[in-house]
């Protein structure tokens, strides 16, 4: 396109626009909505369980407990495995704040690894190091790793599995960005001892509002989870346990269910537009300037299309909010340098790759919806940037 085309092209190109995909559902989405209005049935019951029982099919998983956040997923999976004062669990630094407030919510202490410069997922191989560095005591304190599938991409989970199975760690994978992923053909969420899901509506699957669920190999750990999202009663009003309220209402379930049928579909046009972007990053000769996302597991599901830059990064945001397309900046502080978790020690520093990716990420719309034209635009928009 010639310099003059350029100057007085403008788009609107959101981040994420979910008036569109609701336009494709509207009608089933309000057939069920209508029916749930006119029985008057809110909390749990069928629709819940319609919801489980097709989110363990999809995920290749015996259970599936439903839940009220992809937060309480992780905090009642932490519950059930009777995690809490004093214990240990490893994860990254380079996550949604949940994925560590959850280990501090039941009274356990996060212990950071750093991250794999290339996914931006927990490294094993620095896993490996820092735990053979951990004195016996210390490591006798650590009950469970929380690796979280960034983006969309599954972590390395075989060298991760290696450890945490030789040291009997309980398994929780935070799945929130991550439904339908997968690693060496597994779904993510089938791999360890828990999978955590969100239905946050920003996510692949989200609904009109919080929702959760929690995939389960286990039947005993099913049982617990159930009686631990009603406030640890089991008969009604006989408590063995605390739980807490962690219920998923029956609207926000049966909507995901009518959503969850498009989401492979879904799934394949963000495949094919984080495609396209690599095409014309490469044939708009940007590909010294900016680092795109590798692709180092099976299915990428692209949650976010996240590329990386050296310098400039928040100059590069101006420029493209200035051009009416949205970015977010995933995320700008690490996990370790938060305020909340001073105490526990941790300094500039500690986690280098971490803090280099809050400094160099950017996150480009890459919803289904986009047009072929609205993502040109945007890799146009970089390339204006860098003078392409
Ligand atoms: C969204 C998200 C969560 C929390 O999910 P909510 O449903 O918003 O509570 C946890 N971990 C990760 C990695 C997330 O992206």
């Amino acid at each position: 396109m010639r310099q003059a085309d350029r100057k007085i092209q403008y788009m609107e190109v959101p981040l994420l626009d979910l008036k569109a995909q609701y336009q494709t559902i509207k009608k089933r989405v309000l057939e069920v909505v209508e029916e749930i209005f006119e029985n008057q049935y809110f909390i749990l019951g069928p629709r819940v369980e319609a919801l489980e029982n097709k989110i363990a099919d999809y995920c290749c998983v015996d259970h599936a407990v439903g839940v009220s956040s992809g937060t309480d997923a992780l905090i009642i999976s932490l519950m059930a495995s009777g995690i809490g004062s004093g214990d240990r669990v490893i994860t990254t630094p380079y996550t949604f704040f949940a994925t560590a407030g959850a280990i501090v919510r039941v009274g356990a202490t996060p212990i950071f690894i750093d991250i794999d410069p290339d996914t931006y997922n927990l490294d094993p191989v620095r896993l490996k190091e820092a735990v053979d560095k951990l004195s016996n005591e210390e490591l006798k304190k650590v009950k469970a790793i929380i690796p979280v599938h960034l983006y969309g991409q599954c972590v390395d989970m075989d060298p991760l599995l290696d450890v945490a199975h030789a040291n009997e760690w309980t398994i929780i994978e935070d799945a929130a960005q991550a439904i339908g992923a997968e690693y060496k053909g597994h779904r993510a969420g089938s791999i360890g001892d828990f999978g955590c899901f969100s239905f946050f509506p920003s996510k692949n699957l989200g609904a009109f509002g919080d929702g959760g669920m929690v995939t389960a190999g286990d039947a005993k750990v099913y049982e617990r989870l159930k009686i631990l999202r009603g406030h640890g009663s089991s008969p009604k009003y006989y408590h063995k346990l605390v739980g807490g309220n962690f219920r998923l209402d029956a609207l926000q379930a049966a909507i995901v269910t009518v959503k969850l049928d498009y989401l492979d579909k879904w799934t394949d046009i963000r495949r094919e537009n984080a495609a396209l972007y690599r095409k014309l990053f490469s044939d708009a000769g940007l590909m010294d300037m900016i680092g795109l996302p590798q692709e180092k597991e099976s299915r990428h599901i692209y949650n976010q299309f996240v590329i990386r830059v050296e310098k400039n990064r928040d100059k590069l945001r101006s420029h493209l909010s200035e051009q009416g397309i949205g970015t977010e900046i995933y995320y700008p502080v690490p996990l370790h340098l938060q305020e909340c978790f001073s105490k526990l020690g941790y300094g500039p520093g500690d986690c280098p790759v971490a803090e280099t990716a809050a400094n160099q990420t950017i996150a480009l719309p890459i919803f289904p919806e986009l047009t072929e034209a609205q993502l040109a635009y945007v890799v146009d928009k970089v390339g204006e940037f860098y003078d392409r």
